[in-house]
């Protein structure tokens, strides 16, 4: 399965990504984390990424690209993944298809996350993570039980340097002028899936979701069977 995660910043996509890739077994591959990845271990990629992680805009296209074909190439992705922040710009969508295509690939499905934006402001300035397994928190909903410790692995869970108001505005501006048109893009190859994720998930909310995610790409992939007999 090749599923991508579409949706502003804080309408949950590592939340659900978190989730998915556990129950789905497919490797998560969000590019915020291999960014910080890199910005911690003081790469080159990572200097040339901090710049526009620390004020909230995209990191150009072919930096970006580049370091997502590099993660695709490696063995745990070739029975799918779950795409967590990529592709972020219709070059990025470009250059993706692009990739599987060489491989006689497409992606499977692109689940969009909706969520109002009063509750984005909410959620992000109050967001908290892991910062050794990843495991999202969340300073008024759902904190660590020992605060600053990880629930899960005992790391120590932090708040992201760009989860500010003012970091998230360019981030949410930077999302409607250059990643929301992918919605069409995605909509347009009929395998977009859309959600309502403002409610917080309760295992069972989330064990439904990924039903619905099954059939729908059985769903798809039975069309575009029947689209290619009809050549
Ligand atoms: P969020 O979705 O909450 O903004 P992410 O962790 O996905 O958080 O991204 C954090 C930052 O990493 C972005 O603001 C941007 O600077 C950079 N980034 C992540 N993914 C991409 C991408 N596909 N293209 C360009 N920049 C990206
Ligand atoms: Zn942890």
């Amino acid at each position: 399965m090749k599923i991508v995660l579409l949706g502003a910043p804080g309408t949950g996509k590592g939340t659900m990504a978190f989730s998915m890739s556990r129950a789905l077994s497919l490797p998560h591959i969000s590019t915020g984390d291999l960014f910080r990845f890199n910005i911690a271990e003081g790469t080159e990629l990572g200097h040339r990424a901090k710049q526009y992680l620390d004020s909230g805009k995209l990191v150009p296209d072919e930096i970006t690209i580049g370091m997502v074909k590099e993660r695709l190439a490696e063995g745990d992705c070739r029975e799918g993944f779950l795409l967590d922040g990529f592709p972020r710009t219709v070059p990025q969508a470009v250059a993706l298809d692009e990739v599987l295509k060489l491989e006689s690939e497409e992606l499977d499905l692109v689940l969009n996350l909706q969520v109002p934006e009063e509750l984005i402001f909410r959620r992000i300035t109050n967001r908290l993570v892991c910062s050794a397994c990843g495991k999202p928190y969340n300073k008024l909903d759902f904190p660590p039980v020992q605060e600053g410790v990880c629930d899960t692995c005992g790391g120590p869970v932090i708040q992201r340097r760009d989860d500010t108001a003012e970091t998230l505005r360019t981030r949410l501006d930077t999302y409607y002028e250059l990643t929301d048109p992918l919605v069409t893009y995605y909509q347009e190859q009929g395998i977009l899936l859309n959600h309502d994720n403002s409610g917080t998930h309760t295992p069972d909310q989330v064990d439904s979701l990924i039903t619905k995610i099954k059939e729908q790409i059985k769903l798809n992939r039975q069309s575009s069977a029947t689209a290619i007999s009809q050549e």
